[in-house]
Parts: C-alpha cells; structure tokens; sequence
C-alpha cells in the first residue's frame, strides 16, 4: 500500500515538474542570460509563450515563419506566442549572436504590444538591448550589415532594408531626446 503511494506521489511529483517546465520559456541571450518576455494587455498577463520549430526536412518548417527566423502571432485565445527557427538558431547563434539578441527582442516587442509596427518594434529591440549592455559598435555595424542585406521589404518594413535600418536608428535617436 505504502509503495502503491510512494509510486503515485512520484508521478504525481513528476507531472508537477513536467507542467511547471512547460510553462517557463526563456531566451538564452549572446551574454548567457535567460530571459523571459514578460507581457501584460487585453487583460492578460504573463510570459509569452515560446515554441521552438525544429525540424528535418524544410517541408517540416512552421509555416507560420515564412521567410523569418522568428515570428510573434496571437494564439486563439490571444496569448502571444513566439515561434522560433530552432535550426536556423542551432546554425548560427553562436555566429551572429547580435542578430538573435536583436530577432528575440524585436519579436518580443510585438509581443508586448500587438499594434507596435516594425520599425517600433526594431527601436524596441536596439534600445532593450542598448540597456543591457549588449550594443557596442561591432554589434551595431553586424545588425546594420543583415537589414543591408535585405533589399526589398514590404512597405510596413520601410520597403528595404536600407530604409529599415535608417527608419530605426531615427526612431533610436529620437528616444535619446
Ligand atoms: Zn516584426
């Protein structure tokens, strides 16, 4: 009988684990701090939900990515949730760690506030990081070089890459006033 208990309070145990794991998300940031994209409209608050696409074939990949490697969308009952390319993450993290600093912030951005356009959410991203001590002037010119890098965008982006960048950076400056 004793064991039978000991047995259930094990799982019982367990399944608390299991439910409080899934319910923490975090981020791992360039400098190893784990962070949590805390949020708190339409009277919800909490921590957006993460979900980290990983997949075998390109065919696998979340669609909801399209060509990004990350997206925020609202779940149905309108929680923000934020979908990550796990393997484009696995790929490169270590080698553009600036960009997945500047990816995870803007995402969270819009997670914290579903109305932010891109360009705020950009100048979000820069002035987060700005704060943690994670922008210097390489990091600056490695974010400058991948939104260069993007030629056309849709008009919500600026329309390119260039226009991106330059729409953020006023939006940055225009905060330091
Ligand atoms: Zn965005």
């Amino acid at each position: 009988m004793s064991a039978i208990k000991t047995v259930l309070q094990a799982l019982l145990l367990m399944g608390a684990l299991l439910a409080s794991q899934r319910a923490v998300y975090a981020f791992p940031l360039s400098n190893g701090d784990q962070v949590q994209c805390e949020f708190s409209h339409s009277g919800k608050t909490g921590v957006a939900t993460e979900i980290w696409n990983s997949y075998r074939k390109p065919e696998d990949r979340n669609p909801e990515l399209g060509r990004a490697v990350a997206v925020m969308r609202l779940d149905a009952s309108g929680w923000p949730t934020i979908i990550i390319d796990a393997e484009a993450h696995k790929r490169n993290a270590k080698g553009a760690p600036a960009i997945w600093d500047f990816v995870y912030f803007h995402e969270c951005a819009h997670a914290q506030d579903p109305s932010l356009g891109e360009i705020g959410a950009n100048c979000v991203a820069y002035k987060e990081m700005d704060r943690r001590g994670l922008m210097n002037f390489h990091r600056m010119k490695e974010l400058e070089a991948v939104h260069l890098s993007m030629l056309m965008l849709p008009e919500e982006y600026g329309g390119s890459g260039l226009k991106f960048w330059h729409k953020t950076l006023e939006c940055v400056r225009q905060g330091d006033k």
